[in-house]
């Protein structure tokens, strides 16, 4: 937990090389620190080292954590989200990374409008079209974005993506490369702005980096390694 502070040093460094060997200016990248599973403890550590982006991917974990931790920090919403959750992330969340399905859309506007709020969201796309993650394929997004664009309570910021995981991260480059060119294609579909490009983890975030992204979302290399992955209790 000590070397909260310097893991996130070296992952502000390696953001800074990666963003010049691309010409990018490093301050357009913004880290969302990946803290699930990580106690709030972990987090204002984090944010004591100047980090104020925070992602979770468990509804009831984050809530926890909301609470405990309060506005202060930004909160992001990176995992699945199920429709009977939605209620609970209502006011809560500054960003939904995961917005990969209509029916989720239309009932983040139901509550949105209920409560008097706009979702802003990441539209997630599944690139290397893996069976089992979610996200929409690339030729579901021209239609996707201008319905989700009649939705008053639902604002779509930009795109996510999370690529296969691979030995060697060069070879999620084009997976990257692919979603910085969907962003720009689609930029002015129904006067979205696709201003976030959200993607790169640990393994491969200097990749993303150089490729354009200026959302990295980082828990392990920030926090260490998780207890149980993918496990119940995290
Ligand atoms: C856990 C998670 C991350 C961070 O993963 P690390 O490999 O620990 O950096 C990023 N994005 C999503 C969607 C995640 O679930």
């Amino acid at each position: 937990m000590n070397d909260i502070r310097d893991n996130i040093r070296r992952v502000q460094n390696e953001i800074i090389r990666a963003a010049r060997r691309a010409g990018r200016d490093p301050a357009a990248v913004r880290i969302v620190a990946v803290s699930k599973g990580v106690p709030p403890d972990g987090i204002r550590k984090a944010q004591a080292a100047g980090l104020n982006a925070f992602g979770e991917n468990r509804v009831q974990e984050f809530v926890k954590k909301c609470r405990e931790i309060g506005g202060e920090v930004e909160w992001h919403f990176v995992g699945h989200v199920q429709r009977n959750k939605v209620k609970y992330l209502v006011g809560l969340v500054n960003l939904i990374h995961s917005l990969d399905r209509w029916d989720l859309a239309v009932e983040l506007n139901r509550w949105a409008l209920k409560k008097g709020r706009v979702f802003d969201t990441l539209i997630q796309v599944n690139v290397a079209r893996e069976p089992f993650k979610h996200g929409l394929y690339e030729e579901e997004v021209p239609d996707f974005l201008p319905a989700v664009a009649q939705l008053p309570g639902v604002r779509v910021r930009g795109l996510m993506t999370m690529a296969p995981y691979v030995e060697d991260p060069e070879d999620a480059r084009p997976v990257f490369r692919r979603l910085r060119e969907l962003s720009r294609k689609y930029r002015d579909v129904a006067d979205i702005s696709l201003e976030f490009l959200s993607m790169g983890m640990t393994q491969d975030f200097t990749v993303a980096v150089e490729e354009g992204a200026n959302m990295v979302r980082i828990g392990t290399a920030i926090f260490g390694p998780r207890q149980c992955q993918g496990g119940g209790v995290v």
